[in-house]
């Protein structure tokens, strides 16, 4: 087995995947060969040396799978920096971009805000966008008092250069709908949608693709941004580490009596923690535009072992309610749970790379992290300005972009930050997941060790406002 993106190189590597309704075929030798693929073969394995592929329906330099909050980034990045991509989902666009399909609200770091700026994405979702001013961090249990203990963050505490909010909170819903119009019409990207890629093969100088319609499409490089379940990484044999957390994360949106005045809370229950994050108000024609609770919003993300997921999600909204103020307390009057409600099994998932040959992975198809700390989004956009970054020098340079090199730069960039906070989420959670008297303590005096240590303080904030590191042009704010 070759191990390394450039050992694999001259090697025509060949995966397929099952598409619903496409007919039987026989094993085609190289992917007979690899172990473990996870889909069954059902498509008739495509010639990839049929004069087909030397006129395929498309050529392109970039073929993106999933067209995801961070791979329609992506695809955004690099069309806009020239360089001709496809992007290929699985959903309706519509699905995509309806109300049911994603009721969450992202916590989008400021360095994330500032790429979402230079790409010109930014003033689509800024009407949506509610800036967080403070944190306030506290330990507790359910029905009783939040420990005396608590950290505060406050952006007032930011040094000269880092001044303004400590990130922004945006629904789901808005960031996808901003991208869209933003994709809608620009040269150079092209989305294919439904459509997922049925077989792919990389090799010397090529990916060639088959998708599950019968169309062909020859790119320089593939990317998987497909999410978790990521066929392309599956495909490529790229081994993951992963685990299932206990618990699941509830979702929801709040409207409550008083305005949070950008304060977002985390409070950590035996279970997991509670955030209640702030949104902007309802818009006046909203059905909790008026009333008795006014248009006040945030967003809820409960995260709540998985045995009692199933009968919290069924409860009544009242009961809902009164469950929620059993956690949260009265501090913003009067909750009520507006829209839907939606749960997540929660889970860790890292990919021993980010790439192979002529593949490079992006977001959750690399990594999945626990959403203790908001950044899980933050970091597949911080991978998609790292990788444009590194597929536009590489152009200048006029060097092939899915060449081993190139695919070498991004790995090497993007492998510290995603370790250290798949890592830093699993700590958090197991530490204050829990009800251990002694633990209790000791994260207590944690919380206030912090909250008096103004330095120590704002290195945190500086991490979470993804400000720290060997900073993407993009996430700086510059252009590509
Ligand atoms: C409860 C919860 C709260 C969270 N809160 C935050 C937060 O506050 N801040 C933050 O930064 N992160 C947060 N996250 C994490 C964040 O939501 C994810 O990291 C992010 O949505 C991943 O985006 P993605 O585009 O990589 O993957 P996905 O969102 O999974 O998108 C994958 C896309 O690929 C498509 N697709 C799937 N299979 C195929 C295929 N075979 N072919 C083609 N297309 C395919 C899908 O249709 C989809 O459009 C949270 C996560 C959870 C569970």
């Amino acid at each position: 087995m070759l191990d390394s993106p450039g050992a694999r190189e001259d090697v025509g590597l060949m995966a397929e995947f099952t598409v619903p309704g496409a007919k039987a075929g026989a094993p085609h030798a190289a992917s007979a060969r690899k172990a473990p693929v996870l889909e069954t073969l059902e498509f008739e394995t495509p010639d990839f040396e049929t004069p087909d592929f030397e006129t395929p329906d498309f050529e392109t330099e970039v073929l993106i799978a999933g067209g995801g909050m961070v791979g329609l980034t992506l695809g955004i990045a690099l069309a806009g920096a020239g360089i001709a991509t496809i992007v290929v989902d699985a959903a309706d666009p519509a699905v995509l971009r309806a109300a049911a399909y994603d009721g969450r609200s992202s916590a989008i770091a400021r360095g994330t805000q500032q790429a979402l700026g230079a790409l010109g994405i930014w003033p689509g979702m800024a009407a949506a966008a509610a800036p967080i001013l403070e944190i306030r961090v506290s330990d507790g249990k359910v029905g009783s008092q939040a420990s005396p203990f608590f950290l505060h963050y406050s952006h007032l505490e930011l040094n000269q250069d880092w001044q303004g909010p400590l990130g922004y909170i945006v629904e789901n819903l808005a960031t996808r709908r901003a991208l869209a119009v933003q994709a809608a019409g620009m040269a150079n990207l092209t989305l294919l949608a439904p459509a997922r890629i049925a077989a792919l093969e990389r090799g010397a100088t090529a990916a060639r693709a088959v998708l599950d319609d019968g169309r062909r499409i020859r790119a320089r490089l593939a990317v998987g941004a497909e999410g978790k379940a990521s066929p392309l990484r599956k495909t490529a044999g790229i081994r993951v580490t992963r685990w299932d957390y206990p618990q699941c994360g509830i979702v929801c949106t709040v409207a409550h009596e008083a305005p949070h005045a950008g304060v977002a809370h985390e409070h950590f229950l035996p279970s997991g923690p509670f955030a209640l994050l702030p949104m902007t108000d309802a818009p006046q024609e909203a059905p909790e535009g008026g009333g008795p609770f006014g248009r006040h919003r945030s967003s809820l993300v409960w995260t709540e072992r998985r045995a009692l997921v199933p009968a919290l999600m069924a409860l009544s909204e009242v009961d809902f309610a009164a469950e929620l103020e059993r956690r949260f307390g009265t501090g913003l009057g009067r909750l009520r749970q507006v829209g839907g409600r939606w749960s997540y099994p929660l889970g860790l998932m890292f990919a021993e790379r980010c790439v192979d040959a002529r593949l490079a992975l992006v977001g959750d198809a690399a990594h999945v992290i626990h959403p203790i700390a908001g950044q899980g989004l933050n970091l597949g956009l911080r991978d998609v300005a790292a990788l444009a970054e590194t597929l536009v020098d590489a152009r200048r340079l006029g060097l092939d972009l899915g060449s081993a090199a190139v695919l070498a730069r991004y790995q090497g960039w993007r492998r510290v930050d995603g370790a250290l906070l798949a890592a830093a989420t699993d700590g958090l959670n197991r530490l204050f997941s829990n009800d251990i008297g002694p633990l209790r303590l000791i994260r207590g005096l944690g919380l206030a060790a912090v909250d008096r240590a103004p330095p120590v303080k704002r290195f945190f904030m500086r991490h979470a406002m993804g400000l720290v590191g060997d900073l993407p042009r993009l996430v700086r704010g510059e252009a590509l």
